[in-house]
């Protein structure tokens, strides 16, 4: 790696690391990348990472019953044969620590570890328009130039802290679930309070109750949630995996969610109402997401959405006790799916516990954390502990947290003050050579995400490798190709009954002041696939590349 002096704005001079490529986080994306520009294209690449190990979303996510809702044999990756053989799982849906074994093996087996730099937080990266260079800046202070940066900072790795009156006097302890202690939190005999109901407190809640003296759910919506009946795996179906991971890989990418199992080319309204209960109690005890896939109209229609909100109204009905309990959990604002599917174990059976309350924060609002626990409009709860599992701020908060400025000192914060704005969720126009892994506007969080990654990592690559090729220096996408792709993502969403979602975080609805946009690219992965694959084989086409420096007279557009 070659060292320059760098004028700082305070006028000091110190070194900075040239790279060609540097990459913004150590998860699934910024692993595989690292792999892919030093060991495919041979360049110098340094991966910096604000977290203490590899992992990302599992290092940080250590919250009880935290797991994955993908099935394990489809939460890895599948560019190495040999690693699909080697590595075997254990459960259905595998849990931080099996995760964190999988990919620091990964770390190790590609001796990536190497070139990360961990416990270093990127704070800012400036775009030198003269040198084409982005020059990265850390919170300790060091200072790196790259020709290219891909932010690989993950779609779910800004927590959201709700910003509830009170709460810097509480008395107890609290935590955010993507924010976990690495030690265990002991609840034994604890009164505890649990915010929110997505994906993580309905994992969450089941497990706190068996060791809590008392826990206190605190609902604000409603959520739907199918049994994931995680097992451990047979010896058949580790045998399946290793036999058939060509053709599983196979499956994955060509479904619209990256998942290893098809959905079914059957209309839930054509379907005679008896036939349609008899395929949702076969999914329902089959469990996970596969749930969704019984019908192809779910996502599309309303009517047919409403079929499977009423099976798992009814469900709810059937396990929880108290009828008044049962109506809070069941009284759904919004379409099956619209928001990111649960899939739980005992979460409904949890509130047959004696020692677990349901509290319906959009009747009876929180006002205020007391020193003692949490009040709301008509009671006071006290509490030991509480538990935030209030989310992120998804798909954009990771890289608006970071002084991120392209042309003329533009920051990304100005250009995306409307909703993010990008072409492909690749490139924003005015940020040259600079790629985001899973950005807003590709398929990211509606995928099995290991597949979306992937597919973007090895998009980027051929990119470089391709201007390498072609003697070629800069990428920038065009605010045209930038408009029509907006288009695009847009009328995906509109396709689908998912922006009827309106507290969802796929519309940035979680985060006050945050503009309302659909975010994820809803057209499906292997369509997304075959529109980027279509882009590369056009030579790029809406983006502009250029052999040397904007200023240079020998610019070339190459469209
Ligand atoms: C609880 C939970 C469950 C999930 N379950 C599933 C699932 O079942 N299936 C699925 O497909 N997806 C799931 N996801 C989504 C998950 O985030 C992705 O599957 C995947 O882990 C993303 O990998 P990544 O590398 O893109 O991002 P991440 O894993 O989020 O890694 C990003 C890394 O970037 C680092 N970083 C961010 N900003 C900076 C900065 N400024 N400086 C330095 N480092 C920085 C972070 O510390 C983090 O380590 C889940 C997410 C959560 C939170």
């Amino acid at each position: 790696m070659v060292r320059s002096p760098i004028q700082t704005s305070e006028g000091k001079t110190h070194q900075a690391r040239e790279l060609d490529a540097l990459v913004i986080g150590a998860g699934f994306s910024g692993l595989y990348q690292l792999l892919c520009l030093r060991d495919r294209l041979g360049l110098s690449v340094q991966v910096l990472e604000a977290g203490a190990g590899v992992g990302g979303t599992w290092y940080w996510n250590r919250y009880p019953g935290a797991r994955c809702d993908s099935e394990s044999h489809s939460y890895c990756y599948s560019f190495s044969p040999e690693l699909t053989q080697e590595w075997e799982w254990s459960e259905r849906y595998p849990g931080p620590p099996e995760i964190l074994r999988y990919l620091n093996h990964v770390a190790d087996r590609f001796d990536l570890k190497r070139d990360i730099r961990f416990n270093t937080r990127v704070t800012a990266a400036h775009y030198d328009e003269t040198a084409n260079r982005w020059r990265v800046s850390t919170e300790a202070g060091e200072t790196f130039t790259t020709q290219f940066l891909i932010t690989a900072v993950g779609c779910l790795s800004s927590a959201n802290v709700p910003n509830i009156p009170g709460l810097d006097a509480f008395e107890g302890q609290w935590y955010h679930t993507g924010q976990w202690p690495h030690e265990d939190v002991d609840f034994r005999g604890k009164r505890v309070g649990l915010v929110g109901t997505g994906s993580t407190g309905i994992q969450a809640a089941p497990v706190i109750a068996e060791t809590a003296a008392h826990l206190v759910v605190f609902q604000r919506t409603a959520n739907y949630s199918v049994p994931a009946r995680n097992a451990p795996l047979t010896t058949e179906f580790k045998r399946y995996i290793k036999e058939n991971a060509e053709e599983i890989r196979q499956v994955m990418h060509s479904t619209v969610n990256g998942h290893p199992f098809r959905i079914v080319d059957r209309s839930a309204l054509e379907t005679p109402p008896k036939e349609r209960q008899a395929l949702y109690e076969a999914a329902w005890a089959t469990g996970g997401l596969r749930f969704r896939a019984t019908f192809r109209d779910l996502l599309t229609d309303n009517a047919a959405n409403e079929t499977a909100a009423d099976f798992i109204r009814a469900k709810i009905r059937e396990i929880v006790k108290d009828p008044e309990t049962a109506d809070i959990l069941s009284d759904f604002d919004h379409p099956y799916a619209a928001k990111r599917p649960p899939i739980d174990t005992d979460y409904f059976e949890t509130f047959n516990r004696d020692n677990v309350k349901l509290v319906d924060v959009r009747a009876t609002p929180i006002e205020e954390i007391t020193p003692r626990g949490i009040r709301t409009r008509d009671a006071e709860y006290p509490l030991d502990i509480i538990v935030f599992a209030t989310g992120f701020d998804g798909m954009t908060g990771s890289l608006l947290r970071m002084d991120i400025r392209g042309h003329d000192g533009l920051s990304l914060a100005r250009a995306w003050a409307a909703g993010p704005r990008n072409y492909l969720g690749l490139q924003v126009a005015g940020f040259p050579n600079m790629f985001t892994v899973t950005g807003p506007g590709s398929p990211s969080v509606l995928c099995n995400m290991p597949v979306a990654i992937e597919q973007h990592v090895e998009w980027i690559t051929d990119c470089i490798a391709y201007m390498r090729a072609n003697g070629l220096e800069r990428i920038e996408a065009t605010d045209e190709s930038m408009d029509e792709w907006v288009a695009q993502v847009n009328a995906a969403a509109e396709a689908t009954v998912l922006p009827q979602a309106k507290h969802s975080w796929y519309l940035g609805a979680n985060i006050p002041g945050k503009p309302r946009v659909f975010m994820p690219y809803a057209g499906g992965m292997a369509h997304y696939r075959k529109i980027c694959d279509d882009v590369a084989a056009r030579n790029y086409e809406g983006f502009t590349l250029s052999a040397a420096r904007v200023s240079d007279a020998a610019n070339k557009r190459f469209n």
